[in-house]
């Protein structure tokens, strides 16, 4: 019989009661490995009640208490990374050694947020009149919700909870319905590291379970992460129902090398972070604009490389890239580089014919050259192993053509000139820039976001942007009377 994957209301494993699961799959094998229940709007409303009761006890708490369970939580994490990357890569297909680079991503949250003695200090203002002082504070705003992709079923899930938890609310996890395992593995350290029931909640789900989230009125806000559309989407209703909102979307991130550029370095980067978890992540590379005469050297130096990268299982230590999520994913990026052939792109390597696995949903590594911006293998985020390269005469030209997409996630330039690094950085209209740098990740002490349909929302997620998400702020003004006026003789000089 296939295992059923629960869900985890207050601090205990509680089976669904909707009667409805999804099919979770081995993508290595193709083989289904479990069910996952799928949460509808009666469990949505016991979990947030539950996390309601929770978040106004934990409030409470003393900042030293949040500090050391969140000490507790890094140990945990980092005792069990061995033990949650199985999980990642059983579900989601990742080689090992980046499911544990996720991990350590993730830990790096949970590190800063273990700072929040320090990150909600407040300001205060003495004198701001006569005997009048002045204090900004910061306060949980109540029960949080999170929404999170599957490609980084443990990162994307951290990045939100440490600091939300820190922060003093609770914290409803609403996981990918394609990876749901590690999320019950993250529950069970929280219970560990002594988190008190209620805090930290997992309901399993798809698009009813949101729904619910976005119409319950004790949900005070909501972090989503995932695809663009549906970005917008919990975007425009979670605000229409006063929920404060930050909603990443998707990406199509460009590489602009410059004629100066280290080739090697150049090539060394993109391969990584075009092909590296199979192209399903957020800030990998899709796109290479290649300025001038490094077009011909860039493209020989990558299709060079390619070769040597090793498809199959995640398990396998040898393995450098492993399958896609799912059989309708893998065919939709076939279909693409189809598409980029028929319009016109030189297809330097194709995946398509690769000798990879033929049990489960690998495909190989794609490189595309000569690729134009009226292509959808340009224009649509593909999620998967292939690289397009555009080329072009001048910088100008190839800051005009990143300007013009509606991504704006990341993006990375190479090259040796130090002033024309800097030029991009100015110019570019993109939120994260590597120079360098190819996967320009913010470290967990500065903040994640894109620009234009990579982001809807103000605020960008972790970091110091993420504690400002995750409270509310008052400002209290406070007058006391002259201690001189007191009835009881304080000891001060009177007035009279
Ligand atoms: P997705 O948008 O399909 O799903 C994300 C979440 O939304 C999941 O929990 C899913 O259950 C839920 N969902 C799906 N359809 C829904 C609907 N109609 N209504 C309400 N909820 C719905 O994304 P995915 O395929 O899981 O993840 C890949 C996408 O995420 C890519 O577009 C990728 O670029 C993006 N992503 C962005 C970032 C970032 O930081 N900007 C990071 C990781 C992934």
């Amino acid at each position: 019989m296939t295992s059923r994957i629960p869900h985890f209301i207050d601090g205990t494993l509680t089976p669904g009661i909707s009667g409805r699961t999804a099919p979770v799959h081995d993508p290595a094998t193709g083989v289904v490995s479990a069910e996952v229940d799928l949460a509808n709007a009666a469990e949505v409303d016991v979990a947030v009640r539950t996390a309601l009761a929770a978040a106004r006890e934990w409030r409470t708490s003393s900042l030293s208490r949040r500090s050391s369970i969140l000490f507790a939580m890094r140990q945990q994490l980092s005792d069990r990374a061995d033990e949650l990357a199985r999980v990642i890569t059983a579900e989601h297909g990742k080689v090992h050694a980046d499911a544990l680079g996720e991990i350590a991503r993730g830990l790096e949250n949970v590190e800063f947020a273990a700072g929040v003695p320090q990150l909600l200090k407040g300001d205060f203002s003495e004198q701001a009149s006569t005997g009048v002082d002045v204090y900004s504070i910061r306060q949980p705003v109540g029960v949080v919700a999170g929404i999170t992709p599957f490609n980084f079923p443990a990162m994307v899930p951290l990045w939100m909870c440490a600091n939300a938890i820190a922060c003093g609310n609770s914290f409803i996890l609403k996981p990918s319905e394609k990876d749901p395992s590690a999320s019950l593995l993250i529950a069970d350290m929280w219970k560990r590291a002594g988190l008190p029931d209620g805090v930290f909640t997992v309901l399993q789900g798809d698009v009813e379970t949101v729904d619910a989230l976005l119409e319950h009125d004790d949900v005070a806000a909501i972090s989503f992460v995932g695809s663009t559309p549906i970005a917008k989407h919990i975007y425009e209703v979670g605000t229409s129902r006063g929920k404060r909102v930050q909603a990443l979307g998707g990406a199509k991130n460009h590489a602009l090398v410059l004629p100066d550029a280290d080739v090697d370095l150049a090539a060394d980067a993109i391969v990584s972070a075009a092909y590296g978890s199979a192209g399903e992540r957020c800030m990998a590379l899709s796109v290479a604009v290649a300025v001038g005469d490094v077009a011909d050297a860039l493209v020989d130096a990558i299709s060079v490389r390619l070769p040597k990268l090793v498809v199959g299982p995640g398990t396998d230590p040898a393995t450098d890239m492993g399958p896609l999520i799912s059989r309708e994913h893998r065919d939709r990026v076939v279909s693409y580089v189809s598409a980029g052939e028929e319009a016109g792109a030189t297809v330097v390597v194709d995946g398509r014919s690769a000798d990879v696995p033929t049990d489960g949903f690998f495909l190989g590594v794609t490189l595309l050259d000569h690729v134009t911006d009226d292509m959808t293998v340009y224009t649509d985020e593909i999620f998967g192993p292939v690289l397009g390269v555009v080329r072009v005469d001048t910088y100008d030209e190839g800051l005009a053509l990143i300007n013009r997409n509606q991504y704006a996630n990341g993006t990375a330039i190479f090259t040796r000139d130090g002033g024309a690094a800097r030029q991009f950085q100015f110019d570019v209209e993109v939120g994260m820039v590597g120079i360098n740098v190819p996967i320009p990740v913010p470290v967990a002490y500065h903040s994640f976001g894109g620009w234009k349909d990579s982001l809807f929302g103000d605020t960008h997620m972790y970091g110091p942007e993420g504690i400002k998400f995750f409270t509310r702020g008052k400002v209290v003004t406070s007058r006391w009377p002259d201690p001189a006026t007191s009835t009881v003789d304080l000891g001060f000089p009177t007035n009279s």
